[in-house]
């Protein structure tokens, strides 16, 4: 069984964009520049914007961090919200953005996402760039499924021909990952299985995998009995599951059962240290594309 390292892939991706923004500030052209909406104070949100803003300093960007509260009792308006990404749309000092979710409940999430310019949706989520992304043209990928692209791109695995069965059809990993695993080309061309909870006899498709993404958010659902010897596994599941002995009071738990399965991969990714530091790379390539298009690059 081999490691699918995907702290150490995001880290070597990280200096090559720094690496390519210090080359382009030095010929004075301005770093790229995300900026990313926060509404309200959820827990798993706070620490991805802050991770988010962590990597683009990392990768020398300029980084704005914008906050709304919203409670209750006072609710943010959702106009005041599309009044923002206006702003933002129009601000040409800024390359792409992105509004965290999940939002509050009151707010139509759909709504906000068809708001954003699809030239500034460095998340993917416009339908514009899903639209695009399904029929191959060039596009900003949503950043989970472009990461686990990468992620078996640098590891060297072959999916050309591959039998891929994703569990979970999610607008955010599995739908778009299987749009780009079945296009034509490298680090596509794979026959691609797309299962969720209405799929009968689910084990059955698990077991004919090459490679088994499990992206359903079901701690340890993957079983060894639900893999074939010598199968890839992309485990994107982070559920956070109560863990006293941690500072946080949690841990992130992946829907695979890790100890049982990796005896029989030939591949796998751990959680944490995966697919998730990837996701935020990928946000990151996308800026940095964001502000070769806005340069005329
Ligand atoms: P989601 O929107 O909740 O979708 C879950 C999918 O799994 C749905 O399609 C659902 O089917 C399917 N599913 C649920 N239970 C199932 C079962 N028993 N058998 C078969 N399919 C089942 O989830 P998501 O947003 O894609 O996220 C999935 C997991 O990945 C979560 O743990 C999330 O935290 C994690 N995640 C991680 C990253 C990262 O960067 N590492 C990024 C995104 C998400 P139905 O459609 O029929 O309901």
């Amino acid at each position: 069984m081999n490691l699918i390292d995907g702290k150490a892939t995001s880290a070597a991706i990280k200096a090559e964009i720094a690496a390519k923004v210090a080359e382009r500030t030095a010929r004075g052209l301005r770093a790229p520049h995300l900026a990313a909406i926060l509404v309200g104070h959820d827990g798993g949100s706070e620490t991805y914007v802050a991770a988010k803003v962590k990597a683009c300093a990392e990768c020398g960007f300029t980084s704005s961090l914008i906050r709304f509260e919203s409670t209750d009792q006072e609710p943010l308006a959702q106009e005041t919200l599309l009044a923002e990404i206006e702003r933002l749309n129009n601000d040409p000092e800024v390359d792409g953005f992105i509004v965290q979710l999940p939002l509050p409940r009151h707010i139509d999430e759909q709504a906000i996402i068809a708001a954003i310019n699809p030239d500034k949706d460095v998340d993917g989520f416009h339908p514009v760039n899903v639209g695009r992304a399904s029929i191959g043209l060039p596009c900003f990928h949503s950043a989970t499924p472009a990461g686990i692209v990468e992620l078996l791109k640098r590891h060297g695995i072959e999916t050309k021909g591959k039998n891929v069965v994703i569990v979970g059809r999610s607008n955010i990993v599995g739908k778009p990952l299987a749009a780009m695993l079945m296009q034509k080309g490298k680090g596509a061309d794979a026959t691609v299985t797309v299962c969720h909870s209405a799929t009968e006899n689910l084990a059955d498709y698990t077991r004919r995998a090459d490679i088994l993404v499990a992206a359903l958010g079901r701690p340890h659902f993957v079983t060894e009995d639900m893999v074939k010897d010598g199968a890839v596994i992309v485990d994107v599941g982070t559920t956070r599951v109560p863990d006293a002995s941690r500072k946080s009071g949690f841990r992130l738990c992946g829907d695979v059962d890790f100890e049982h399965v990796a005896p029989k991969c030939s591949w796998i990714t751990p959680v944490p240290g995966g697919v998730g530091p990837m996701t935020i790379v990928s946000l990151m390539q996308n800026t940095l594309l964001a502000n070769e298009r806005a340069l005329g690059e």
